[in-house]
């Protein structure tokens, strides 16, 4: 008889846009001249960078001629995107990596899902809250999260609240943890972490053996020289960290799907009986390689393409001009005496509700009021209540409307 897996069963069903959308769609069938614009999509809208689409359509001339044809690539990339990924995103900040603990994948949502099987499936683990909801998700489905209580915590997750009380920036636990998942620049709160409390969460992690998952999905639109691009930059993280990074909204790849994993090679973790300490690196290695075939050939061809120099301009022109949305946004809802966070360094903008009200009641405000889609910050976790995100991956004329519209019902 095959009995499933019951640790599914715990999962609820992800209602947050399912939600959005429900209510979005009853306010058009009541006012069905309305023009509703959303600054809520967590997802790209500007065209892939020319020189990316030049190189995606020489790959795929050479996938049509029998002498550049490519079958199955090796399972952790080509080795020509892993070198130059280690030349162009790490070298440069002087993180000497080999391209042996680089492992191409096919965006960063998979392997931050899938990357918590190298660890005990009994290990403890701590998250920041408001949080990206695939790093507790994953763990609910391997077991490790524990059970749910009626706030929705897991019993087996700790909890790291950011809070506008203490900057946005969580407090290394009072107690020990093996696993710590952490994104900078933060989805959902566009706040980032400085090298100095960035260097608290390393130094906590060597001194309890505990490995950090760092999410660096949004390093590109870091704008300030201080802010760490990588966990890399910090010492002794290459001895306790696993760093997650994808070209979905460096480059607009959300369709065309590439990203990265480094798994160094000096990070090793215990065995039960603590008699011997084992690489990750080997063992990732041999989890891709039963696991996974490669991405395409065409998304690595693209991915390479983001570091030529005409992509890496073009890259920063688009990163640019949601940076520009970001800092009309920032302005403007600041000017109508909202409190605004984030958007400095990240596409992201996470405002405070006025008077205390619920995220899910000003979302609505927002919807009847204005005409405009944002996301209720409770979705992401209990400390998201009372906020809103807002995104700056609409398109110029959009996002200008949207925030006239805000404006005058503010
Ligand atoms: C969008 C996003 C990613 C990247 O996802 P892909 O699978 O690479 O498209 C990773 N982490 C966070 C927090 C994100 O918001």
């Amino acid at each position: 008889m095959a009995l499933i897996n019951e640790h599914y069963l715990k999962l609820g069903a992800n209602y947050l846009f399912a939600d959005i959308a429900k209510r979005v769609n009853v306010y058009k069938a009541t006012h069905t001249d309305a023009r509703v614009i959303s600054l809520g999509i967590g997802d790209v809208t500007q065209p892939l960078a020319p020189a990316v689409v030049e190189a995606m359509h020489r790959a795929v001339d050479d996938l049509g001629s029998s002498e550049r044809f490519h079958g199955y690539g090796p399972e952790q990339g080509y080795l020509w995107l892993r070198e130059a990924i280690v030349r162009n995103d790490f070298l440069p900040r002087g993180i000497h990596l080999d391209a042996s603990e680089v492992f191409v994948n096919d965006g960063a949502k998979s392997d931050t899902g899938n990357i918590g099987e190298l660890i005990r499936w009994d290990n403890s683990m701590a998250v920041t809250d408001p949080i990206y909801p695939v790093y507790v998700d994953s763990n609910v489905m391997n077991g490790r999260a524990g059970t749910c209580n009626e706030q929705g915590e897991w019993s087996n997750v700790v909890y790291l609240p950011c809070t506008e009380a203490n900057g946005f920036v969580p407090q290394v636990p009072d107690r020990r943890v093996d696993m710590i998942y952490l994104c900078y620049p933060n989805n959902p709160t566009g706040t980032t972490i400085s090298k100095d409390e960035l260097r608290k969460w390393v130094n906590y992690a060597l001194r309890n053996d505990a490995i950090i998952f760092y999410d660096a999905a949004y390093q590109a639109y870091i704008q300030d020289d201080d802010v760490p691009h990588s966990i890399y930059e910090i010492r002794g993280a290459r001895k306790c960290a696993i760093e997650l990074r994808s070209y979905s909204k460096t480059a607009g790849f959300t369709g065309v799907r590439c990203g990265y994993t480094v798994v160094p090679k000096e990070l090793t973790a215990s065995t039960m009986d603590g008699s011997r300490r084992v690489a990750l690196n080997p063992m990732w290695n041999r989890r891709q390689c039963t696991k996974f075939n490669g991405t395409s050939y065409v998304s690595q061809r693209a991915a390479e393409a983001t570091y030529s120099p005409d992509g890496r301009k073009q890259v920063a022109e688009s990163i640019g001009y949601y940076m520009e949305n970001a800092r009309m946004m920032r302005q403007t809802l600041a000017d109508a005496g909202l409190r605004v966070y984030g958007g400095e360094n990240a596409p992201y903008l996470w405002v405070r509700t006025p008077d205390g009200k619920g995220s899910w009641q000003f979302f609505e405000e927002l919807l009847y009021g204005a005409q405009v889609v944002c996301t209720p910050g409770v979705g992401f976790g209990p400390s998201g209540e009372g906020f809103v995100r807002f995104t700056a991956f609409g398109n110029r004329a959009d996002c200008e409307e949207a925030l006239d519209r805000i404006r005058k019902y503010i």
